[in-house]
């Protein structure tokens, strides 16, 4: 179920939750803006999601609020943990879903890697025209 991205940051959501190590992750990274953890259904064989550390909903809070150093440091770890997850050479898929068109599912910011395969078209085309 997608979320409304319009209601304010609810620190009860999974990703928080994951922040505050009430839950755990597979993580691969963190730094002071960042933290980098394995997707729990993953959909290639890479599948790595990166969140701030900040409480913000969606790219649309953090892209408005976030201070110059939050967004480097967050823009920063994500080519970062590509890098490290050996997906630069290759090639990857980045995904940022946002609110009900996007299919949001968790009220956390959270940039998906993909990687390890080849993927077709960014969307099906016969989705394009409805
Ligand atoms: P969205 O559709 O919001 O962009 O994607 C949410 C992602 O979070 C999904 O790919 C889902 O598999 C992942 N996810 C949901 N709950 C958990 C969890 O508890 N741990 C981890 N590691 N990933 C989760």
């Amino acid at each position: 179920m997608p979320i409304d991205p319009t209601l304010p940051y609810d620190d009860t959501n999974i990703f928080a939750r994951i922040l505050r190590a009430e839950i755990p992750c597979r993580k691969v990274y963190e730094d002071d803006h960042a933290l980098a953890f394995h997707d729990i259904n993953p959909q290639a064989p890479v599948h790595i999601l990166v969140i701030p550390k900040g409480a913000y909903v969606s790219w649309d809070d953090f892209s408005a609020k976030a201070s110059d150093a939050e967004i480097a440091g967050f823009i920063r770890a994500v080519g970062h943990v590509a890098r490290e997850a050996g997906v630069a050479a290759t090639g990857y898929r980045l995904m940022a879903n946002m609110g009900g068109h996007g299919h949001q599912e968790v009220a956390h910011l959270h940039v998906h890697i993909f990687g390890g395969r080849q993927f077709r078209e960014m969307i099906p085309r016969e989705a394009v025209s409805s």
